[in-house]
């Protein structure tokens, strides 16, 4: 696996970008990089972003993604996968009438909220060339295609439910359910904000953002971002199913972005995704230890 760390760094600290990286210009303000993390170069960003930080108090980068390169070998022998929807849309369903139930949440990071309505949304464009999109509250809705593969093939471990757009029962519009076979998480899954930046709560900034707890004591909200590959623990029913979700959640309560759920898929219902042109996912291995 080569793992790159793409980062949109500020044009005015490029000064500190080693010589070697050849970055693009993003607007005006803004460039772009990749590095290798097993590079020597990453380290000198590394040292680069403490420095800015640090001693100049400023900001060294705003964006970054991880992008994750294998080998045949290494998907063909992959146990598990960790799925992600690529598109994000507004307004969350909270927002169009979905009521959630918050009498059990966590009393330090207020992850456990559940969905106790059918999920309400509006008309958009959200699904236009693809078969699955998420409000950014990680409601996630699949066409009726979607569906009907997971039927026609007998994936093991989805369910869907009914999505209301406007008043209307959708007939081509489903929820992909956040609910089933739950992984754990190993510790060798790095969790943290950022690169580089591994806090467990917010200890600055303003209200209400400073306080915010990322790693619960609780052990049931793990970090703001998952900054590794996934590890999860092995289990027996990783060969019963073919979609799974991560116990633990990640993220921060902040009413309508909030904790989610890693998703999780065998590698048969990636084939079978890849195969018949499900748009809209996006996969990575998941170490099973
Ligand atoms: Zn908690």
């Amino acid at each position: 696996m080569k793992e790159l760390l793409i980062m949109d760094i500020r044009k005015k600290h490029s000064n500190l970008i080693p010589n070697e990286i050849q970055g693009t210009l993003r607007g005006d303000c803004l460039i772009r990089i990749e590095v290798d993390t097993s590079s020597p170069m990453y380290e000198e960003i590394q040292r680069a972003n403490h420095y800015v930080r640090k001693e100049l108090k400023d900001v060294f980068f705003f964006g970054w993604n991880y992008k994750r390169i294998y080998t045949e070998e290494e998907l063909r022998n992959a146990r598990l996968f960790k799925m992600s929807v690529r598109k994000y849309f507004e307004p969350c369903g909270r927002d169009c009438g979905t009521v959630y139930d918050t009498s059990h949440v966590c009393e330090i990071c207020k992850s456990g909220e559940r969905q106790v309505s059918p999920l309400y949304t509006r008309k958009g464009s959200y699904l236009n060339n693809r078969d699955v999109a998420s409000t950014i509250s990680y409601e996630i809705v699949v066409r009726k295609r979607f569906v009907e593969f997971v039927k026609d093939y007998s994936l093991q471990g989805l369910s869907f439910g009914p999505v209301y757009v406007g008043k209307r029962l959708s007939s081509d519009i489903f929820q992909l359910m956040i609910q089933g076979c739950e992984l754990d998480f190993s510790e060798r899954s790095v969790f943290g904000v950022r690169p580089f930046d591994y806090s467990e709560r917010c200890t600055s900034g303003p209200k209400p953002f400073n306080g915010e707890v990322y790693k619960c004591p609780k052990g049931d909200n793990l970090g703001f971002n998952l900054l590794s590959e996934a590890f999860v623990k092995d289990c027996d029913d990783i060969e019963k199913y073919d979609f799974f979700i991560s116990r633990q959640t990640i993220g921060v309560y902040r009413g309508l972005i909030n904790q989610r759920h890693i998703l999780f898929c065998s590698p048969r219902m990636r084939r079978l995704i890849l195969e018949n042109k499900i748009r809209g996912f996006d996969f990575e291995i998941a170490n099973v230890v």
